[in-house]
């Protein structure tokens, strides 16, 4: 729950003037887990730049692990990708300029529909059916983890923790605030949270592409980002720990705020 208020047995949530809701569910799911390659594709990244593989262009450092701790922190189901985003981007939809990256866009169209039938479908449709299945019961907090280069094209991302979301959804808007707040409370003093940085939450991905299945107030989506600086410090294990109390946290309802309070 995300708020004190009683409801009606069996009512459904819905958009609230306040921008409040409660959370019924939370889905987890993180589609740059992973860098492997199935083998079928292994020739094709043969001649990929050396390093590409261990590089932010091939997945997300530490997501795999922040996400695995968010859905065991709140009892979520949680979906992990199972290969490279440079096969094809689970975050991306289907036409996207870069569902495909520079080793796969060139081949031939039955082999990237074949891609997209073995390594993009069945992930997004299970998460799908997840989020689905959970609306039936009330609103449904969608947590899509990733982490963030610290420096892309020479520029220095100045955030160690960002929530990315739709701000014209009121109960986005609203969680955010309370979910920002919460992150300040446990993160290691000095952390940086910010909202919708260093990328827009309404850009083409996973939860921008749910926003138009399910209505705001059955359907939050945020993007949860770490800063990859972070990864594999002596503070990396407070930073995983602080994102999945903080989440506990919204979703328990301790600090939620009206979307209409001032941005710090
Ligand atoms: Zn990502």
């Amino acid at each position: 729950m995300v708020d004190g208020a009683a409801a009606p047995a069996g009512a459904r949530p819905s958009a609230e003037t306040s921008g409040r809701c409660r959370i019924a569910a939370v889905v987890v799911s993180c589609e740059h887990a992973s860098r492997a390659v199935p083998d079928e594709y292994r020739p094709l990244f043969a001649a990929a730049a050396d390093g590409i593989l261990d590089s932010h262009r091939a997945y997300d450092a530490g997501a795999a692990e922040v996400a695995a701790a968010l859905a065991e922190r709140v009892g979520a189901p949680l979906f992990t990708g199972e290969a490279t985003r440079l096969l094809v981007d689970l975050n991306r939809s289907i036409g996207h300029p870069r569902l495909f990256s520079e080793l796969t866009r060139a081949l031939p169209a039955a082999e990237r529909t074949r891609i997209v039938e073995r390594h993009y479908r069945p992930y997004r449709d299970a998460v799908e059916r997840a989020v689905a299945d959970a609306a039936r019961r009330g609103a449904v907090l969608h947590v899509s983890a990733h982490s963030f280069t610290p420096v892309l094209d020479g520029v220095e991302r100045r955030a160690d923790v960002a929530l990315l979301f739709d701000p014209r959804r009121r109960t986005e808007a609203s969680l955010a605030i309370g979910w920002r707040d919460a992150l300040r409370q446990a993160l290691p003093a000095g952390a940086v949270v910010r909202r919708n940085y260093p990328y827009r939450g309404v850009a083409d991905g996973f939860t921008t592409q749910l926003r138009k299945r399910f209505p705001d107030g059955v359907y939050l989506g945020f993007e949860l980002e770490v800063n990859q600086r972070h990864v594999g410090t002596a503070q990396w294990p407070a930073y995983v720990r602080a994102l999945a109390a903080s989440l506990a946290r919204v979703v328990q309802g301790s600090s939620m705020r009206d979307a209409a309070a001032p941005p710090r």
